[in-house]
């Protein structure tokens, strides 16, 4: 009966308005939690909080973006370094929205206007059957602290962070991954990393070497990268950047209105000019005609 235990941890992310630390000739590692899913189709059930009025629909399109970027990087990160990772081709996140809360996900995203925990923006809290299997995950994201409201992108980066933790990752030492246990306001997504997705690969290690098995239990250890493996961050697809930050129809719409503005204005320079010059030459003409008759 020992392996039916089951118990949770609770993994946060502290929101930081301070100047980010900048860290120089460190080596980058990530912790793993020593858990691992049993199952490479992984369900969400995103819970909007449609009915309050701090809600901003914009999260709903961060948690969908966030998502996304994670399949792709897993995709990307599994075709790469001669296909020794392409056992990770298998895991696929895929979401559902409802109003309510529905039995038989894997992980469950909600919000609160602010987060239960004082300065904290989110959590990740797994049901673990011993010795390691995921049965489930919860995660909560708050929408603001006491000095700060959290935007679409800060959204995004935050469901990033703790869709790391429900796919078994920890935190990282190096200020500028997405799994670095505090975050402050960038103003732009932080793609995920060559260690992210390392760290991934040994979560599902038992993928590859053992299926059938899927007890073997990644270690709870500190993971660096392999030597073969620079740390680099994977693509962002063009679709999965919020509005405020990609080339968006409206900057080209504006782009364009700002250059016929812009020719508008010479036009009616030139048209000015233009009546300039004929009334200088009417006034000659008529001082010419005055002269002949005098
Ligand atoms: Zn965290």
């Amino acid at each position: 009966m020992r392996n039916r235990w089951i118990f949770t941890i609770i993994l946060t992310i502290i929101l930081s308005i301070q100047t980010p630390v900048t860290q120089t000739q460190i080596q980058p590692s990530i912790d793993l939690q020593g858990y691992t899913w049993d199952h490479t189709n992984i369900t969400i059930l995103i819970v909007p909080q449609n009915q309050h009025s701090w809600w901003n629909p914009s999260y709903l399109n961060a948690t969908i973006h966030a998502i996304n970027m994670w399949n792709n990087a897993i995709l990307n990160f599994s075709s790469s370094y001669d296909s020794q990772f392409f056992y990770l081709s298998q895991i696929r996140m895929v979401y559902s929205i409802s109003q309510t809360f529905e039995h038989g996900f894997d992980i469950y995203i909600t919000w609160q206007e602010e987060h239960t925990d004082k300065n904290t923006i989110g959590t990740s809290q797994p049901l673990i059957q011993l010795p390691c299997v995921i049965i489930n995950n919860t995660i909560i994201l708050g929408t603001k602290t006491k000095t700060y409201v959290l935007n679409e992108v800060d959204m995004q980066n935050v469901v990033l962070h703790e869709l790391g933790h429900a796919l078994g990752l920890g935190h990282s030492n190096y200020a500028n991954d997405i799994m670095y246990p505090k975050y402050s306001p960038k103003g732009n997504v932080t793609a995920l990393s060559t260690l992210d997705l390392y760290g991934v690969a040994v979560v599902f290690e038992w993928l590859s070497r053992y299926p059938q098995m899927p007890n073997i239990c990644p270690s709870k250890t500190s993971l660096v990268l392999p030597s073969y493996i620079r740390y680099e961050y994977l693509p962002i697809a063009y679709d999965d950047l919020p509005p405020q930050t990609s080339p968006s129809y409206k900057t080209a719409i504006n782009f364009i209105l700002d250059i016929f503005n812009s020719l508008y204005a010479i036009l009616l320079l030139v048209i000015l000019l233009v009546l300039l010059a004929i009334i200088i030459k009417k006034l000659q003409t008529n001082e010419t005609t005055l002269k002949m008759i005098s």
